[in-house]
């Protein structure tokens, strides 16, 4: 179960808007982000990382799960993981 600050660091990544979308066009093309678990061989989900993508960019054709991780990546040209560090500086913080 999410504690309070987990639950208050989720809200803040969603409030970012879709990060690939703010990295590649530069401006919030669709609304309303979802969270996206990033997966990490030994992480449990709780406390895998989240990368805030809106619902095309999350489950639409263009999107990680409609094209998978490998080919979301080449598709935009850049990493979960550098995803990852962007929204890390949003939120205030260094990337580890
Ligand atoms: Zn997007
Ligand atoms: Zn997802």
């Amino acid at each position: 179960m999410a504690t309070r600050d987990e639950k208050k660091r989720l809200n803040q990544i969603a409030e970012l808007g879709c990060i690939l979308c703010s990295e590649v066009f530069g401006e919030q093309v669709f609304t309303d982000a979802e969270l996206n678990h990033v997966r990490r061989y030994g992480a449990v989900r709780a406390t895998s990382p989240c990368l805030p993508l809106c619902p095309e960019h999350h489950r639409g054709n263009s999107g990680v799960h409609g094209l998978g991780v490998k080919g979301f990546e080449k598709k935009w040209g850049i990493s979960c993981e550098k995803l990852l560090e962007r929204v890390d500086q949003k939120l205030g913080k260094g990337s580890k």
